[in-house]
C-alpha cells in the first residue's frame, strides 16, 4: 500500500471555501478561455493598446483577469482580500506590480509604495513578508553594464548610486519595522549586482533572525551551488540566510539571449533537472535550518509535498517561522488553503497597482496558465469539480442556500 501523504491537495471544498458560486463560475470561464492562448494573447495586446488609446475597457479588464490575479489598485483596496485570506490562515505578501518603467519619478514612486507595504506589515501577522523587484527601483541597463564590467559615464554612475541609496532605505526601513523583506530574482545578466546588494544587507540585518531574503532560481544550473555558497558565507560571517526558492520565470528570455550573444545558456538542460535541484535545495535548506530561513515559492504539488514532509520529518512545528510555502494570488488555491488548513505557514503574493500598469504582470500569469498544460488544466478541473460537488451537496441537502 502507498504511504498516505501528510497533506492532500485534492480537497476542493477547502481550496475554494472563500469563493462564492458566482465567482467560481466566472473563474471557470476565465480558465477555460486560457485553453485558447492565441485569443487570450490577442486580448491582452488589444487591452494594452486600448488603454493607451483611452478606450473604455478598464472595467472589463478589472472585472476579469485583474480581479482574478490582483488585490486592487492600492493597499487600501487590498485590505478585504488580506482579511479574507487571513480568516483561512493564509498570509498575504503585498506586491506592488508596476513593471518596465525607466524614469526616475517612477523609481521614487515605486520605492514609496514599497515603504508603504513595510509600514502596513509592521506588527501585522497577516502580512508576514514585504517584497520588491530591484528592476522597479533601478535602471536595469545600468546594472547590466556593471555586471558586464563596462565603464559607466557620469549620469550612469549617479543613477547607480541613487539606486543603491533607494535599496538601502528599503532594507533599513524593513529592519526598523521588524518586517521580513524578500527581493525577487530577475534576469541573470544583472542578477549578480542584486545578489551583492542583498548578501551585504543580510550580513548587516540578519544577525538575530532573517529580515532580508534573497531569491534562488533553481532553473539555473549553477543555483544549487550558489545556495550552498551563500550558506557558507552566512556561517562564516555569523548571520542568518533568508532564502526564497523558485524555479524561475524568465526561461525563454534567458535561452534566447544566450543564443543570440553566443554564451552557454545558464538554464538547466530540462525540466527534470530543474525539479531535481529544486527539491534538493528544499532538502538543503531544511537540513541547515539552524542557519537558513526558507520561503518555498512554487505551484508544484510534488515540491509542496516534499516540503511538508521535510518539516514533519525534522520534527519542526508546522508553523515554525523559519519555513513558509508561498503561491501567487488567484492560482493554486488547492495547495495554499490545504497547506494552511494542515497547519503549515502559507502565504500568497497579492499583486496590486493601477490596472494599466499591472498588465505586464497579468500577461505573464495568462502566459503561465495557458502554457503549462498540467497547471492550466489542473486549475480548470478543480474549479469544475468544486462546482459539481456543491451542486450535488445542494441536491442532497436542499436547505443549503447558494452563496
Ligand atoms: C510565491 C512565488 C514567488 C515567485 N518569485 C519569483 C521570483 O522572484 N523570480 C522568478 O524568476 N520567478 C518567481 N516566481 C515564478 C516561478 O519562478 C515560476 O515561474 C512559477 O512559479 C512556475 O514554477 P512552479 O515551480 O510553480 O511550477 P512547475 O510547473 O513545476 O515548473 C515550471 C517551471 O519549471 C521550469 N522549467 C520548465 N520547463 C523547463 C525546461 N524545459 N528546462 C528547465 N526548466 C524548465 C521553469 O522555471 C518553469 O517556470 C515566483 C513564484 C511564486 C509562486
Amino acid at each position: 500500500m502507498e504511504p498516505k501523504p501528510n497533506v492532500s491537495f485534492e480537497n476542493t471544498s477547502v481550496a475554494f471555501a472563500h469563493r462564492s458560486d458566482a465567482t467560481l463560475k466566472k473563474m471557470r470561464l476565465l480558465f477555460k478561455l486560457m485553453h485558447y492562448p492565441f485569443w487570450l494573447h490577442m486580448g491582452i495586446k488589444l487591452a494594452n493598446g486600448g488603454l493607451k488609446w483611452g478606450l473604455p475597457i478598464q472595467g472589463l479588464i478589472k472585472s476579469t483577469v485583474f480581479e482574478q490575479f490582483c488585490g486592487g489598485e492600492d493597499i487600501a483596496s487590498c485590505r478585504p482580500r488580506i482579511q479574507e485570506l487571513a480568516s483561512y490562515g493564509v498570509g498575504t505578501i503585498l506586491d506592488y506590480s508596476v513593471e518596465g518603467k525607466k524614469e526616475l519619478s517612477s523609481f521614487e514612486a515605486t520605492k514609496a509604495q514599497i515603504l508603504q507595504t513595510i509600514r502596513e506589515g509592521s506588527g501585522n501577522p497577516h502580512l508576514p513578508f514585504a517584497v520588491f523587484k530591484v528592476s522597479g527601483i533601478a535602471n536595469v541597463d545600468v546594472l547590466t553594464k556593471v555586471q558586464a564590467g563596462e565603464v559607466l559615464d557620469q549620469a550612469e554612475t549617479e543613477a547607480l548610486q541613487r539606486a543603491e541609496k533607494r535599496i538601502g532605505e528599503i532594507f533599513a526601513a524593513a529592519a526598523e519595522a521588524g518586517v521580513r523583506i524578500m527581493v525577487d530574482g530577475e534576469e541573470s545578466w544583472f542578477q549578480d549586482v542584486i545578489d551583492r546588494w542583498v548578501l551585504s544587507a543580510m550580513a548587516t540585518y540578519n544577525r538575530e533572525t532573517a529580515i532580508v531574503y534573497n531569491t534562488f532560481q533553481l532553473y539555473r544550473h549553477d543555483m544549487l551551488r550558489r545556495l550552498k555558497d551563500a550558506h557558507h558565507d552566512a556561517v562564516a560571517k555569523g548571520y542568518f540566510l533568508g532564502a526564497k526558492l523558485v524555479r524561475g520565470a524568465y526561461m525563454e528570455k534567458e535561452r534566447e539571449r544566450a543564443k543570440e550573444k553566443g554564451y552557454p545558456s545558464p538554464i538547466q538542460p530540462d525540466k527534470e533537472a530543474t525539479d531535481r535541484d529544486y527539491d534538493r535545495a528544499l532538502q538543503f535548506c531544511i537540513n541547515n535550518k539552524q542557519r537558513i530561513f526558507l520561503v518555498s515559492g512554487t505551484h508544484n504539488e510534488l515540491s509542496n509535498q516534499v516540503l511538508s514532509e521535510l518539516v514533519d520529518l525534522h520534527g519542526m512545528k508546522r508553523n515554525d517561522p523559519r519555513v513558509y510555502a508561498a503561491q501567487l494570488y488567484g492560482m493554486s488555491d488547492a495547495i495554499s488553503f490545504n497547506l494552511a488548513k494542515a497547519g503549515y505557514n502559507t502565504a500568497k503574493y497579492l499583486p496590486y497597482g493601477p490596472v494599466a500598469e499591472v498588465l505586464p504582470y497579468l500577461s505573464r500569469r495568462v502566459e503561465e496558465n495557458s502554457g503549462m498544460a498540467g497547471q492550466r488544466s489542473r486549475e480548470y478541473k478543480q474549479i469544475k469539480q468544486e462546482l459539481a460537488r456543491r451542486k450535488k451537496a445542494r441536491s442532497s441537502f436542499p436547505t443549503i442556500g447558494k452563496n
